[in-house]
């Protein structure tokens, strides 16, 4: 049995977000991007959301963004997350990606701390799972600040 009983994400008919989900085990958010027309996509799709095509290749990008917008969930989702509440859920617009936003958790701080435009960097919760093995879920912190 897990010792971390949250939901997994499964990937269902999309297998084409398991290396989302893997480039976390090595501290890598990778985005899709077209390589023919050069959109990002998120969320991880087969085809293109501009143009179609499936000539699409994972990006490394910094991990770091500003938050878009965001709630404050204080009531659990479900019991997996009944020790989290309250927490943040936010969009993260990346830096690099052409303003490609994403859903993930802020983590490491006080939501009441939380505001629109707070910079921030993606770090991975590590997860195990019996049936897949070790997967990443990218999540967000507060950005340490440059010197
Ligand atoms: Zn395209």
């Amino acid at each position: 049995m897990s010792s971390n009983p949250r939901p997994k994400p499964v990937p269902t008919n999309h297998p084409e977000v398991a290396p989302y989900f893997q480039a976390g085990l090595r501290n890598e958010l990778r985005i899709k991007k077209c390589g023919d027309c050069n959109t990002f996509q998120a969320y991880p799709q087969k085809n293109c959301g501009n143009c179609l095509s499936r000539n699409n290749i994972w990006i490394r990008v910094s991990g770091k963004g500003k938050i878009y917008s965001y709630t404050e969930v204080r009531q659990t989702p479900g019991p997996a997350f009944a020790a989290d509440v309250p927490f943040v859920l936010a969009f993260v617009e990346l830096d690099e990606a052409d303003g490609i936003r994403i859903m993930s958790r802020i983590v490491d701080v006080d939501p009441r701390d939380v505001y629109v435009e707070m910079p921030v960097q993606v770090v991975f919760e590590r997860r195990e799972d019996e049936a897949t093995g070790a997967y990443a879920v990218p999540n967000f912190k507060p950005a340490t600040p440059r010197e």
